[in-house]
């Protein structure tokens, strides 16, 4: 092909199209408003809803192969365009991971760990939940969730109800809380002749159920590590993904692995592989879509990533000179988003070093300066 397409015009549209780009495609969005970070460096752009149907056929006549950067698409139309062109990863996969219910029967179908759960779909399906996966359970709606967005942690059986009500009372899952000991995620990128690729394991923090920061490869061990890929690459397998795929999991304080949920397609864990890997989840992405041979998985250097968030423009804009001049190696990355509201994922840093914690440290370090030298020239 081309001409690729994506759905979505977020930030992992916006990196997937430049990674197309650099491969010599013409890469293009269908997004819903014309100021999104993907529409801006696209070579062409379809501005409607993407539950339209005519707005995914005027897509559809430019993409010659279509991905998607979000999971809530239509798994129906996905399935209807995959008539005509590739698209990856295809609907069953998306079909699967844009809802918790049905994630979690699949995940128990095939026997991979996870957190013990039950549908909520109805107040005695709520009762039959908490005596079912224990107390706290952290209740989520079963589609259109992310950071952190529609669930409640509940801590007694009393406050269940208004904690679903507080949700809207929409199908949701109850699931067990776990004491986790980290959270950890692999991302997998899958050919159409079943050849896959696992990236090394990120290793994420989360601030306010969002993700904070990333290292890889994560410091959890070599069994931790191949256990990890493995189930990741037997999810792919299982869900015959053809595309990439990301596997987030809960590492317990025994040393076991329990997955969180899967997302299909490249992930904010993933960011940092654009520097630190020999080929980007992005690439990989591109490379899926438009039949090409994965490249090599491998990091180049261990590298940190920290997200930046809405909240570092409360007193106006970062101090981006300052950030960069107090370590050469910090690698700024800009969406391009207009409004900047807490907890908006903006852009992030990037920072490569020998050691991985020490990697985060300087990232860290860098975005501190972002703001802390602002504040000290206003005072
Ligand atoms: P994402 O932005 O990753 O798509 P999301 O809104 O889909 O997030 P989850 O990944 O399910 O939500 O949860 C967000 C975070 O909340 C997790 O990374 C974890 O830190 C915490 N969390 C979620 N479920 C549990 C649980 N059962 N026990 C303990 N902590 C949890
Ligand atoms: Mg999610
Ligand atoms: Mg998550």
């Amino acid at each position: 092909p081309a001409s690729l397409g994506v759905i979505g015009g977020g930030q992992l549209g916006r990196m997937f199209i430049q990674a197309a780009q650099r491969m010599g495609f013409r890469a293009g969005v269908l997004a819903t408003s014309d100021d999104e970070p993907a529409v801006q460096v696209a070579d062409w752009a379809v501005i409607a809803p993407s539950d339209r149907l005519s707005a995914l056929r005027l897509f559809a006549e430019q993409a010659e192969a279509i991905t998607v950067e979000f999971e809530n698409v239509s798994a129906s139309a996905l399935r209807w365009l995959s008539r005509t062109r590739p698209v990856r990863p295809g609907w069953k996969t998306v079909w699967v991971s844009q809802n918790r219910l049905r994630e979690k029967s699949f995940l128990t179908r095939h026997k991979i760990p996870h957190a013990p759960w039950r549908p909520v779909r109805d107040e005695a399906e709520l009762a039959v939940a908490i005596r079912a996966v224990g107390l706290p359970l952290i209740l989520k709606t079963a589609s259109s969730g992310y950071d952190g967005k529609g669930q409640v942690r509940v801590e007694r059986a009393e406050d269940a109800g208004a904690a679903w009500s507080s949700l809207g009372q929409v199908a949701c899952v109850a699931e067990g809380w776990v004491d986790f000991e980290s959270e950890i995620s692999v991302i997998v990128a899958r050919g159409a002749d079943g050849a896959a690729l696992a990236f090394p394991v990120g290793f994420n923090r989360h601030r306010s159920h969002i993700l904070d920061s990333t290292v890889m490869p994560a410091p959890v061990g070599p069994i931790v590590t191949l256990e990890a890929q493995t189930l990741a690459l037997s999810i792919a397998q299982a869900l015959e993904t053809v595309g990439v795929l990301t596997v987030e999991f809960f590492v317990t304080s025994a040393g076991g692995l329990l997955v969180n949920e899967l997302a299909p397609r490249p992930h904010n864990s993933g960011h940092l592989t654009i520097e630190a890997a020999t080929t980007s989840q992005f690439e990989q992405q591109v490379r899926t879509l438009a039949g090409l041979p994965l490249g090599a998985s491998d990091l180049i250097r261990p590298a940190a990533m920290v997200n930046l968030l809405g909240d570092l423009w409360a007193d106006g804009e970062p101090d981006w000179p300052a950030a960069l001049r107090s370590d050469p190696g910090v690698k700024l990355h800009l969406y391009g988003k207009k409004g900047a509201s807490p907890g908006r994922k903006m852009g992030h840093l990037t920072v490569l070093d020998p050691d991985a914690e020490t990697a985060l440290f300087r990232a860290q370090a860098a975005r501190r300066i972002l703001t802390d030298s602002r504040t000290d020239g206003i005072r």
